[in-house]
């Protein structure tokens, strides 16, 4: 199951672990077809257009087609107004086709993001970023939990990585990953129960917390900014960074590269993620996951 590179390290790849949760959640979309008539839904919205925003919006409903859900996309103009896209969302809270709603980001600048999240059903967030869902998580009862931390979760299961008691350093504290993942392995969950260390911008010496490290989960965008000097001997590292730098030798003259040096933090490792090819499968998965999830308690509504 595990690939190990070296005679210490093992690379924790995410495509098994996507595999496995997928062929559980084709037996549970065909339940819900067969005995229930329903098809998981999603609906996305993206506006403006940002390049990458609109890959990420394409492999979502790809992934969707391929598990034989169905999804809708809201393509939409940059200078879209603001209340007619949350009048949009609202229509999408109460059609019962819609079990799953998601709102791209990075919106327009000229946008409130909170206050579009906020308007996204807490029961239809698949994203999990409405703050009634992020005060779940944190209160110890997640219901829709975010896609990325929710991802690494099942790596670390997958792969066996004990949590309890180790101590987890975070680097990054976004919304979307450092938070939500503090969440996850601070409390007496599935892979949590860890001593959990959360670092940012404001950290001094941030090789000193790096160093204690067992499990160092980095999502900052900075490539390659976690180097061999700044971990220990047999850490876990989940590597959650995904950045385009320059490569002449690649024909799309560029390649893609994580948070930590890879080449150069293999060597010290316990085990750590490829990137790309670790976490970034997870994360589709886990919002086919959440909108089953959601499909099955509508018909239960
Ligand atoms: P954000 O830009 O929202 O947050 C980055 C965080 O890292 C901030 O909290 C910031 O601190 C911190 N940070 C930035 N530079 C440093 C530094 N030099 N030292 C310490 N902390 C630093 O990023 P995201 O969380 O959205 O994404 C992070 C990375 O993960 C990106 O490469 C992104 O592409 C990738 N990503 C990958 C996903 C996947 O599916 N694999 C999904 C989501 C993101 P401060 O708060 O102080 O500014």
């Amino acid at each position: 199951m595990n690939t190990i590179i070296s005679d210490e390290t093992i690379l924790l790849k995410g495509k098994p672990v996507s595999k496995h949760i997928r062929e559980k959640l084709t037996s549970q979309i065909n339940e819900l077809k067969i005995k229930r008539n329903i098809v998981p839904k999603l609906a996305v919205i993206i506006v403006g257009n940002d390049p990458a925003s609109q890959v990420y919006v394409n492999s979502k409903t790809k992934a969707f087609n391929k598990m034989e859900c169905a999804s809708e996309t809201y393509a939409l103009p940059a200078e879209f107004g603001e209340s007619d896209l949350i009048e949009i969302i609202e229509g999408l809270n109460k059609d019962v086709s819609v079990h799953g709603i998601l709102v791209q980001l990075p919106l327009p600048k000229s946008m409130n993001t909170r206050k579009i999240l906020m308007a996204v059903s807490p029961f239809k967030d698949v994203d999990g970023f409405h703050p009634l869902n992020i005060g779940h998580l944190f209160e110890g009862h997640p219901k829709f939990i975010p896609c990325t931390p929710n991802g690494i979760i099942e790596i670390l299961d997958f792969y066996n990585i004990e949590t309890d008691g180790c101590h987890a350093v975070i680097v990054g504290r976004s919304n979307i990953v450092g938070k939500p993942m503090f969440g996850l392995l601070s409390q007496k969950l599935r892979k949590g129960n860890a001593t959990v260390t959360m670092c940012h911008t404001g950290t001094k010496n941030l090789s000193y917390f790096t160093k204690q490290a067992d499990l160092l989960i980095v999502a900052t965008g900075v490539p390659k900014y976690i180097t061999s000097e700044m971990i220990s001997e047999n850490v876990n590292i989940i590597d959650v960074g995904i950045n385009r730098i320059e490569d002449l030798n690649s024909p799309k003259g560029y390649k893609l590269v994580g948070d930590v040096d890879f080449n150069n933090c293999i060597e010290k490792a316990n085990s750590i993620t490829p990137v790309p090819g670790g976490v970034g499968p997870m994360t589709i998965t886990m919002l086919l996951n959440n909108t089953v999830i959601s499909a099955q308690k509508t018909s239960i509504k």
